[in-house]
């Protein structure tokens, strides 16, 4: 059967839903999104023809703050994968506790194959077709798989084109200069970092001694490498998809992968050159390679729904964690397994939280007009990270639950406190 990501979220709900004996009504609101829009953005191409994109933007929950979360552009973008990620989005923010709601945005399109002016129309014409459901206070796009702090520019513009003032805290991931936090771009990638060694130094293992295998090198797996490398770890393998001909592929460095020279021959979607990767000495083996390497640590950093029941055997017996820096990339079918192997699971909503966390302090910076440095934006957005990371690890461990259910309880706790109060239930 087709895998399902909102299944797949529902599913991981239901289960924690059950162990804290959630009321029928709080069930019933929070395992499926408040709000959907769905509506087509028509842009002229470049050779004259009107295209008709199918969009969506979805809102979960926002009864802790005004929805927020990523905007996608990807050619297999359904409705299903949308509900799924802003359902994730609102356990994110409660996760890590920051005011704010769960929301999703998506564009089925390929930007691979459109002019920047193309996109830039894209993204004019999404915020023309959405304007009334976004908003600082209602809902906040950010960057996502193949969107980056140019579109979200185009967006911003467009929004206070047609709301006629400045409003910067209307989407974040915005370049730096105007409008965009020092630190966004790294964030979610140094996020992951931030929680991965606060688990291992919780765990009892150091760091320095550990390796790693990554799959994806974009904005995520990118920084993600660079901070762990700079930390002391090993990165064996890094994987990335490649457009021209349909396939992933793996490069691996037993001596250890340079994330620094490999972004340096990397394209804007995050593809790594083949050819140039050979010349600086990496093997280029098969896009699941990097899933078989013989590894202590693996951090999914792509899609969502790469690790299977169908391929779950590939995972080496080296394999001690399993830091979940993707959206969903696991899917719940592989949960029982992962603790049957007694790997220790870092739960995607938990890992990759650094980006909202940072587009949060972006927006705080926004509507104070006054912008902090690198290093205060990092530091707090450590804090924020290790804070949230020993509180699931204290509960995970004092309760003898798993790590995924320790976060979902975490966060649906604080949302369900959060609509109680309101009346809401
Ligand atoms: P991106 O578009 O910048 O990069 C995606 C990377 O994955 C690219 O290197 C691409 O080549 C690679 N890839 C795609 N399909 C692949 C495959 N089958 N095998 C190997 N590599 C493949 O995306 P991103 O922003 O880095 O996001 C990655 C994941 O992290 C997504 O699940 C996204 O939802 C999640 N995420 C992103 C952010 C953020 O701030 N960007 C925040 C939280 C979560």
């Amino acid at each position: 059967m087709a895998y399902n990501p909102y299944e797949d979220a529902q599913t991981q709900f239901d289960k924690v839903a059950n162990m804290i004996g959630l009321e029928q009504s709080a069930r019933d609101l929070l395992r499926e999104p408040m709000k959907e829009f769905h509506f087509t953005v028509p842009v002229r191409m470049d050779d004259g023809v009107t295209k008709i994109f199918r969009a969506y933007r979805i809102k979960h929950n926002d009864a802790r703050g005004p929805a927020k979360g990523g905007l996608r552009f990807h050619p297999q973008e359904t409705a299903d994968t949308v509900r799924a990620l802003s359902m994730w989005m609102t356990w994110k923010c409660a996760v890590v506790d920051i005011p704010l709601g769960g929301g999703k945005g998506g564009v089925a399109c390929d930007p691979h194959l459109m002019s920047l002016g193309e996109q830039e129309r894209l993204c004019r014409g999404f915020v023309r077709q959405s304007f009334s459901q976004l908003g600082p206070n209602i809902d906040v796009p950010a960057p996502d798989m193949m969107t980056n702090a140019r579109h979200m520019l185009w967006m911003m513009d467009e929004y206070e084109t047609l709301a006629g003032g400045h409003y910067p805290g209307v989407i974040t991931g915005k370049p730096v200069g105007i409008g965009g936090s020092l630190g966004r771009t790294d964030a979610t990638g140094f996020g992951v970092i931030y929680v991965l060694k606060d688990m291992l130094d919780r765990e009892g293992i150091d760091l320095h001694n550990t390796t790693a295998s990554i799959q994806g090198f974009g904005n995520v797996g990118e920084y993600a490498a660079k901070l762990y490398s700079q930390w002391g770890g090993n990165v064996i393998c890094i994987s990335s998809y490649d457009q021209a001909d349909g396939m992933s592929y793996t490069f691996r460095k037993k001596t250890g992968c340079n994330a620094e020279e490999l972004a340096r021959i990397k394209d804007a979607f995050g593809t790594i050159d083949k050819e140039q990767a050979k010349e600086l000495g990496y093997e280029v083996l098969p896009g699941d390679a990097w899933l078989s390497e013989e590894v202590d640590i693996l951090i999914p950093a792509a899609l969502e729904d790469q690790i299977t029941l169908e391929n779950f055997h590939q995972i080496s017996k080296s394999v001690r964690v399993l830091c979940e820096a993707a959206n969903g990339p696991t899917s719940s079918a592989c949960d029982q397994l992962i603790q049957k192997r007694g790997i220790f699971l870092i739960p995607d909503f938990l890992a990759n939280a650094g980006g909202v966390t940072c587009s949060y302090y972006e927006q705080v910076q926004c509507n104070m007009n006054f912008f902090w440095s690198r290093e205060e934006v990092l530091e707090r957005l450590n804090d924020s990270m290790v804070n949230a990371s020993r509180a699931v690890y204290d509960l995970a461990k004092g309760e003898d639950i798993y790590m995924r259910d320790a976060a979902y309880m975490i966060a649906i706790e604080r949302v369900n406190d959060a609509i109680k109060l309101r009346g809401w239930i």
